[in-house]
């Protein structure tokens, strides 16, 4: 695995692979590289909004995803404080699916698309030499080097190696597990209360992707049963509605994954390198659209890594291209996304909030269109 490349990309999630694929199909020769074995279990809600359709048509990745039969969703229904939920259409075509499924899926298209794609492969360190780069790499006990001319940093949210980001920095702690015995309406659900909010979204092959966002100090004391499945229950019994639909409910065995994940208010375009999907922008969970987002940078990088590949950009305009763009059409979402979040977290607002909610819809519609990149100009 040695030898100059033109792209190294870290880290194989949605970012990462939509980066890898965009590239691929420009002729470049790329190294796509995770350190971890797939098929794996990844905290998050599962949901595909609508908005990622347009983006993973323009990726070639919209068969590999059908062919997983992921299930339609037509609408959320938010449950915050007593009463009924809040429903919100949800059109142009939602989705759920896992990413146990979806991530080796993504990857074999990627590899069609004729670049290489090096799973269990750590990146431990990236250095600047001459033009380009040097990567350290861990397969195993080996170590290994690899050059390219450019990188993207695509490692997620969560605490790495190559990132500043330390666990103990953020105050939550998000898990999911797959449950089965769920009865779901082809719909997204949230719930919030005290301490966090929960998302449930039925997934190919029949079970229910339960991922949650914890406040780590609310949930310190909590006498949970043994890992995030068991977090998932204990937050169950914190909404009563929520402890009703999971009362038959029962895990599905190897589906549970935790994470700390870093959900910064601003994108962090550059490091040393260009970094796409969490590792540069993180949205609120509760919006939903953290793949879209993630699909988002990954284009509009790849675009730019395009130009300074063929030399018609220095890395340097690569980057403040990368910093105007990011700014200008991810700051709205993440601004409401964030406002969203601190909302939900003051359960006295409940009972106004939906109250006013139901009785003016076309405001939850609105607050959710806000939290939404805008046209992706494919
Ligand atoms: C509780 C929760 C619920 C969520 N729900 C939703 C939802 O319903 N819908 C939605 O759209 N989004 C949701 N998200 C957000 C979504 O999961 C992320 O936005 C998305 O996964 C980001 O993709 P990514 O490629 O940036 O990162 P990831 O998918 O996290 O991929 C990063 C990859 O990098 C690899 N990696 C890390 N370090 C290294 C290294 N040093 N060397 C090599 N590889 C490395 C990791 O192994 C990993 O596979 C949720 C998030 C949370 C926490």
């Amino acid at each position: 695995m040695s030898g100059m490349r033109d792209v190294a990309v870290i880290g194989a999630g949605m970012g990462g692979s939509a980066a890898a694929m965009a590239l691929a199909g420009g002729g470049w020769e790329v190294l796509l590289l995770d350190a971890r074995r797939f098929p794996r279990h990844k905290v998050c809600g599962e949901f595909l909004s609508p908005e990622s359709r347009s983006m993973l048509d323009a990726l070639g990745f919209r068969e590999a995803i059908a062919s997983l039969c992921p299930v339609e969703l037509t609408r959320a229904k938010l449950y915050w404080g007593g009463g009924p939920p809040l429903e919100v259409p949800l059109p142009g075509g939602a989705i759920g699916v896992s990413r146990h499924a979806m991530d080796p899926a993504l990857h074999a298209e990627v590899r069609r698309a004729r670049a290489e794609v090096c799973t269990e492969t750590a990146v431990t360190a990236v250095r600047r030499e001459g033009q380009g780069y040097r990567l350290e790499t861990r397969c195993g006990g080996e170590t290994g080097v690899i050059h390219a001319r450019a990188v993207i940093g695509a490692w997620g949210g969560g605490p790495s190696r190559l990132s500043a980001v330390r666990a103990a920095d953020s105050p939550y702690v998000g898990v999911k597990a797959h449950f089965e015995g769920v009865a779901m309406e082809p719909a997204v659900e949230l719930f919030v209360f005290p301490g966090g909010y929960l998302g449930m979204a039925p997934v190919e092959g029949g079970g229910v992707n339960v991922a949650a966002l914890l406040d780590k100090e609310a949930f310190a004391g909590a006498a949970a049963g043994p890992g995030a499945a068991g977090l998932l229950l204990e937050a169950a019994g914190r909404h009563p509605q929520l402890k009703a639909k999971l009362a038959a409910a029962a895990p599905l065995p190897g589906t549970e994954a935790a994470v700390v994940p870093n959900l910064r208010r601003r994108p962090q375009a550059w490091g040393d390198f260009a970094h796409v999907g969490d590792a540069c922008v993180t949205i609120p969970p509760l919006c939903g659209d953290g793949m879209s987002m993630a699909l988002r940078s990954a284009l509009l990088c790849a675009r730019l890594a395009d130009g300074f590949l063929r030399g018609s950009l220095t890395e340097e305009q690569w980057r403040r291209q990368y910093e105007r763009g990011l700014r200008s059409e991810f700051s709205g979402p993440l601004r409401w996304g964030h406002l969203l979040q601190a909302l939900f977290a003051r359960p006295s607002l409940a009972g106004p909030v939906m109250r006013l909610a139901r009785t003016v819809p076309i405001l939850p519609e609105r607050l959710l269109h806000a939290t939404r990149l805008r046209d992706a100009g494919l």
